[in-house]
């Protein structure tokens, strides 16, 4: 069967994708179609922290699709309540509210900062500033929180209340606070954006200036959270908390769920009937989540601070030989390789026929968000892909 006519076909086309059928994966390969293997440092888009079909994961979604797949938020369920606690022993925050994405928790802390700001400050405290080259969804309130306005060409009209600063600009986002804003919502480490990090002090600064002014702050931890960073979440490298954070993507080991995590302080303004998603954590999810989060804190963010760095030293070296790299950037296994050329489409492509997966952000940044149970070997594996690709290249 010739699933990528099919899915030509029959799949709206939002889309652009690499011409690969991928049947099977395992830790940091998967395999396509014709049995072809790949090295994969996409790991879904940052998704596959465990590497694919990790044991422990395997294992906790079996047990559960064998007592319950769902059972509606009418009643409780065990694994999300344990879940719920995990997070919260592990974070900042003290109550979770769960959902299916990274665009729905960001849906949920827009919605939460407005009600919570609105009870305490009146009616017209619900102004919201992001960042330029934020990536917070595709859904229309967190489309408008996207600070890279291309995603909003055609959408137009976008939700009311949003304004765009510079990343890592205190005057700026000083200067865009009005009588209306009521809250601040940014990535620690941007992702789609480029891999660009907050600056030394500059969460610290945002802080003072969200408790000066009496806003909220968001952190939207989607993609650099859940142990990418080499911390469980990226925030705590900085030594700042926020009042509410978002995560998704890693959270489930493969499975659609997000979570916003809050305060108890800012929690309490949702009530009864405020907020609802009818899979929002779905039992198997919340059990894949668990599983999750035990191997996490097990020892799996160690090995992708380790991994982090091993791979930043092999791409320093890869600079040395090719001038072409501007600069390496990221934390952990969260890492962006910039290149000084228009495009680094060539370099992704070239990379996949042989047999490495790699994603880029934006036109001139090859992003690398391997498993974070990537091995050394794994790692010089794909160095050396790199490398050849880069000498064919002739660059
Ligand atoms: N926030 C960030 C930081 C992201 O990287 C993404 C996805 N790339 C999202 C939100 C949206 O997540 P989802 O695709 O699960 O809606």
């Amino acid at each position: 069967m010739d699933y990528i006519q099919i899915g030509k076909d029959y799949i709206m086309n939002t889309y652009s994708r690499f011409p690969l059928v991928l049947v099977r994966g395992k830790g940091a390969v998967v395999y396509d179609d014709q049995g072809r293997e790949y090295l994969d440092f996409v790991a879904g888009i940052a998704v596959n922290n465990l590497g694919h079909c990790h044991p422990s994961v395997v294992a906790a979604i079996k047990e559960q699709v064998e007592n319950m797949i769902h059972c509606s938020n009418l009643y409780w369920n065990a694994p999300q309540a344990e879940l719920a606690r995990l997070l919260v022993e592990n974070s900042f925050g003290d109550k979770v509210f769960f959902c299916n994405s990274g665009t729905e928790a960001n849906e949920a802390s827009i919605k939460l900062v407005r009600k919570y700001s609105k009870e305490n400050y009146g009616e017209n405290r619900y102004g919201i500033i992001t960042m330029h080259q934020s990536f917070h969804g595709r859904t229309l309130g967190s489309l408008t929180a996207t600070g890279q306005t291309k995603y909003h060409n055609g959408f137009a009209p976008l939700v009311e209340g949003f304004k765009y600063v510079p990343f890592n600009d205190i005057r700026a986002l000083e200067a865009a606070i009005d009588e209306n804003t009521c809250a601040v919502m940014l990535e620690p480490i941007q992702g789609e954006g480029g891999v660009y990090e907050v600056q030394e002090n500059y969460l610290y600064q945002v802080r003072k200036l969200c408790d000066e002014k009496g806003l909220l702050l968001i952190f939207d931890e989607v993609q650099c959270g859940m142990g990418r960073s080499g911390k469980l979440f990226a925030y705590q490298h900085y030594g700042v908390q926020p009042d509410i954070m978002t995560l998704a993507k890693a959270i489930a080991g493969g499975l659609p769920l997000g979570a916003m995590i809050a305060t108890d302080k800012v929690a309490s303004a949702f009530k009864p009937g405020d907020h609802a998603s009818t899979f929002g954590g779905n039992p198997v999810a919340c059990a894949a989540g668990v599983a999750v989060m035990k191997e996490l804190l097990g020892g799996v963010i160690d090995n992708a601070r380790e991994m982090g760095d091993y791979l930043k030293a092999g791409l320093l070296q890869l600079k040395q030989i090719h001038p072409v790299i501007s600069e390496i950037r990221g934390k952990g296994l969260m890492i962006g390789v910039e290149f000084n050329m228009q495009e680094v489409t060539g370099i992704v492509n070239k990379a996949m026929q042989k047999g490495l997966l790699l994603l880029s952000a934006g036109h001139r940044v090859v992003r690398m968000v391997p498993p974070l149970i990537i091995t050394r070997t794994e790692i010089d594996k794909a160095i050396d892909v790199l490398d050849d690709v880069l000498k064919e290249m002739g660059v």
